[in-house]
This record gives structure tokens, sequence and C-alpha cells, in this order.
């Protein structure tokens, strides 16, 4: 099969042909048809964060149709649209008993992580971490569900939000894009924030209330206003830099809740007067569980979630797909497509 394949760090990924991958009594083998490109991919690619075992087959946002199953699959087969749940899990360790997949004590595989990936023409993945693609969710939106989409909908269960609270969202990118859509279904009020006008424009469309250029001088005061004087209940900050961390400690009121979705090789101070003081809360959040999975499929069929694809290119083109992702910029999804 035809693969883009990673074999040094920092290398262009290698478009070449590669046995298909053999499946176990409990896989599933999946034919791709799209799979998106995510900001992990890079930090993948650079050797920041995940080093696997090369070469490495990257690709973890993916949707295709069932070719083949293991003698054990029940529920399954050929023919069937289905994504990924990416973490291969234990089932037995207390993170796994409580529904946090993304942080198993024992964990099995991560597909286009630690396992091969989709950048390729066929992937495997145990048969319970399959769920079905209902048909009218396309393959290109319907590979979000695994990365972007579940990662917004836990995202939002780790806080205390409720109608008629507000949060900020910064960074209003993949994930961003699809926090607005949910939060908008869930009656928060939405202020988004982006250096990018055509994000801030696409975010206002989604169901922003208000779209903010955070470099402005007025930013700070528009917030507060919007907010009722004293800052927001939550924050959501999918960038994850020292710059945007003190951003979201300003935008925040007291007692509020600061999201760290984004992920850099940043180290910002933390201001402990401040945490204690105005007892502030900071949350990790990483990806989700089946249950989240599960619902982010509904709202995708339900046209709750509809997240913009800025962009798809063949599996031939991945390198000028991961350099568009890096310039940044880039109004919604990239998609790689796979014939
Ligand atoms: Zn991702
Ligand atoms: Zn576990």
């Amino acid at each position: 099969m035809k693969a883009a394949v990673l074999h040094k760090v920092g290398n262009p990924l290698c478009i070449e042909d590669v046995p298909i991958p053999q499946i176990g009594p409990d896989d599933v083998l999946v034919e791709t048809k799209a799979c998106g490109i995510c900001r992990t991919d890079l930090h993948i690619y650079d050797g920041l964060a995940y080093i696997p075992q090369l070469p490495h087959i990257l690709g973890h946002e993916p949707a295709g149709i069932v070719v083949e199953v293991g003698q054990n699959v029940s529920g399954f087969e050929t023919g069937q649209r289905v994504v990924p749940h990416l973490f291969f899990t234990c089932g037995n360790c207390y993170y796994c008993r409580v529904g946090s997949d993304a942080q198993c004590a024992n964990l099995i595989g991560l597909l286009g992580v630690l396992n091969d990936g989709a950048f390729a023409e066929y992937f495997v993945a145990p048969a319970e971490n399959l769920f079905v693609l209902p048909k009218q969710i396309s393959f290109e939106v319907g590979g979000l569900s695994s990365c972007a989409a579940i990662t917004a909908i836990h995202a939002i269960r780790r806080t205390r939000l409720g109608p008629n609270d507000t949060a900020v969202i910064v960074g209003s990118g993949g994930i961003g894009q699809i926090l607005v859509q949910i939060l908008r279904a869930s009656g928060v009020n939405i202020v988004a924030t982006s250096r990018t006008q055509g994000k801030l424009e696409t975010a206002k469309k989604l169901g922003a209330d208000l779209a903010l250029q955070p470099d402005h001088p007025d930013t700070l005061k528009q917030i507060k206003e919007f907010a009722g004087g004293d800052g927001v209940q939550c924050v959501f900050d999918c960038v994850g830099t020292s710059t945007t961390m003190k951003a979201s400690a300003e935008y925040v009121m007291r007692g509020g809740q600061i999201v760290v979705i984004g992920e850099e090789p940043e180290f910002p101070e933390i201001d402990t007067i401040q945490i204690a003081q105005r007892e502030l809360e900071i949350i990790g959040t990483r990806n989700g569980s089946r249950q989240d999975i599960d619902d982010v499929i509904g709202m995708l069929a339900a046209g709750i979630i509809n997240p913009p694809i800025a962009k798809t290119f063949p599996l031939e083109e991945v390198n000028q797909a991961l350099d568009l992702m890096r310039i940044g910029g880039v109004n919604g999804r990239i998609v790689i497509t796979v014939q």
C-alpha cells in the first residue's frame, strides 16, 4: 500500500510502498478515505513530543471503510464506514474505569502516535476502538471525531460551564471552532480571539458573540464589559504559549477556570499569588473517553457540530499540507484524502 513514512525526525515524509498491515484476531483493517492533520503531527515530526519508533506512519484523524475483520470480531462487517477512538486502553485501571481513557496507566497503543496511523491507504485498530460513522457525515469531517471534536467536548465537560455563563476561546482554529459550536448549542456566551481576521469572521459565523484580536489594546476591557465586569467563568487556551496563558489569567473572573488544550514547549511563570488569592483553577485536558467520541459523532450527525474544512490535499502532497499547517493562519482543518 501507499503510505507517508517518517524515517528521520525533521525530514519530509517519504511516499512509498509498504506492506498492508496484518490484523490480529480482535482487530479490524480499515481502508483510509480521509485523515485530518493536527498540530500534534508537527510535534511528532519535529521530535518535540511523543517520539515514536521509526520508521513511523503519522495520521490520527482518519475515517474509512472496513475491509477485513479479525476472527474474534463481531459487530463489524466489510463496507461499514468507521472512525477510531485513538487510545487503545487496558480497560481495567483506575483511569479506564472512570472514563479517563487518555490517562490509561497501561496504555496498549495510540493510533498514529505510538502505532502506525492513517497517512496510508490502510490502518489497523482494535474493533473495540471503532465507531460507526453515519452516512450523513463526510469522511473528511468524520475523521475529526477522534482528535479535534472529542478534545472539544471533553474539554467542555472538564468545566462547570452552564447556560448564560461566558467563555473565552483563545485561538480559534480547528478545536476552537468546534468549541464555539458546542458552547453555542449549550447556551454559553462566547468570545473568540485570534490573530487571524478570517478565523474571527468564521468564529462569528459559527456562533461567537464577540470575535477579537488578542493584541488590540481594548480587548481585555471589551471582554470584561461583555462578561459583566469581573471577567469570564472559563477560558479555553487552545494555543498554550506563555503569552496566551498570561492573557487567559487576565480574562478569567475570580474563581474561574482556565482549560489548557494547546501544548507548546514553553514554561510560563505561574503567579501563585493570583491563583491563590483569586481562587483560579487551571485544568489540563487531553482527548477524551469512548462516551465523548460517541457523543460527538451524534452531534456531527445532528448538525450541531459542522467543522469547516479549510483545504484538502491528496496523500502524495502530505508534506505540503504539513508545511501549510506550520505556517498557520489556515481557517479550519487541513485534511488528507486517500484514493
Ligand atoms: Zn490531534
Ligand atoms: Zn487503563
